[in-house]
């Protein structure tokens, strides 16, 4: 089945009492027992609820995966994948990971004694600098946020094959339509679904994606025992999200590659990163691994001087000026005060991250209005 198709029927079921076209939002905590220990399979919603079990079935189907597990947020389905692990375990992660990862790893799980490795995974040789019997995880984000980098996900693959290590595939930014991390060999594909997945900034959660049974099991003890659990209402939106999730993404590449055009032969423009060009440094992993670029794009200005920079962010009308992405609307970023404001200047520049760079998250309205707002917020 081809994956428009495959969105719009993935996890739906005419509801059995009604025949109700749409998985309803079952919004209770409990549900009643026929006798002692007898029951209709669903006993307390924190472990069992009908709309998110509709969901995970979805989300299993869209990954190319068996088993889909829903979350209260993208880092809270993080934060179980790390639970696999025990103390003195290691973790090998992409060096320009999402800020909120960053943040979990070394704030929140280093004190319980895990050890996080952070390499340019856009040279997956450089893993092997690290991998050890005690290596357990790999975590890879790609592509990554604002830079656009790439990894080879087949590559990383299998060297956490021969080293017994997990491979988590932080999959936000391509989304399934882009992109499917388990086709490569990850064994784990994670998603913040408040992106492209719900698609219409209205709701926050998380996915995690897997084939091997073992692993949903252990998962599955983890997501019931922290906790962290989406409520109905949000599993519906999510749900309702992924159904249009086809013609929304064919809109965003779309979009995506007329803006990249245009920026790349602006005057003001300096340098587009966006991984359809075929002079991006990892274009041809990305044409392996992706079936289209998408519609996250960052730029620099020739200008690098940031009040200039703050002057074409507050200059454009279509574009929202917020954190986050994915939405039909179009948003942009200043990474060096908003997203990326909690890494040192020095550090930040070191990394590519310069304060003249501006992502854009491409929404789904018309691309020549979207081109017209940034052309005019150019030209002030
Ligand atoms: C937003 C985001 C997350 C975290 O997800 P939340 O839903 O905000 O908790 C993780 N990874 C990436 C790439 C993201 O963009």
């Amino acid at each position: 089945m081809k994956a428009a198709t495959k969105y719009i029927h993935a996890g739906s079921h005419p509801d059995p009492s009604t025949g109700a076209i749409m998985t309803p939002i079952y919004q209770t905590s409990t549900f009643v027992q026929e006798a002692p220990g007898k029951n209709k399979g669903f006993e307390y919603a924190r472990s069992q609820n009908p709309t998110r079990f509709a969901l995970e079935e979805a989300l299993a189907i869209i990954e190319n995966g068996k088993f889909g597990l829903a979350f209260s947020s993208g880092v809270a389905a993080t934060d179980a994948v790390i639970k696999l692990l025990s103390p003195g375990d290691e973790v090998i992660a992409s060096n320009d990971l999402y800020g909120g990862s960053y943040r979990l790893f070394t704030k929140v799980f280093e004190k319980f004694g895990i050890k996080f490795h952070y390499v340019d995974m856009t040279h997956v040789e450089n893993i092997n600098k690290f991998v050890s019997a005690k290596t357990k995880l790999i975590w890879v984000e790609t592509p990554t946020n604002p830079l656009m980098n790439i990894t080879d996900i087949a590559a990383v693959a299998t060297i956490a094959k021969s080293n017994n290590a997990l491979l988590c595939v932080d999959n936000t930014f391509a989304s399934p339509f882009l992109q499917n991390p388990l086709d490569f060999g990850a064994d784990l594909v994670m998603h913040s679904s408040t992106k492209y997945l719900g698609g219409h900034s209205d709701v926050i959660q998380g996915a995690l994606v897997m084939k091997d049974e073992k692993l949903r099991e252990q998962l599955y003890f983890l997501q019931k025992s922290c906790g962290a659990v989406p409520g109905p209402m949000d599993c519906f939106l999510v749900l309702r999200g992924i159904k249009t999730l086809g013609v929304r993404m064919k809109q965003h590449c779309e979009n995506g590659k007329r803006i990249a055009e245009f920026l790349s032969n602006h005057s003001k423009v300096k340098k587009v990163y966006w991984p359809g060009f075929s002079d991006h440094p990892n274009y041809t992993i990305a044409r392996k691994q992706m079936r289209d670029f998408g519609g996250m794009i960052s730029f620099e200005l020739k200008v690098e001087d940031i009040a200039e920079t703050k002057k074409l962010l507050s200059s454009t009308k279509l574009f929202s000026l917020a954190e986050s992405l994915g939405g039909v609307e179009s948003l942009i970023n200043h990474p060096a005060t908003m997203t990326h404001a909690s890494i040192p200047r020095e550090e930040r520049i070191k990394n590519g991250l310069r304060d003249s760079l501006i992502r854009l998250s491409v929404g789904i309205e018309d691309p020549d209005d979207l081109i017209e707002d940034l052309s005019n917020a150019l030209g002030k």
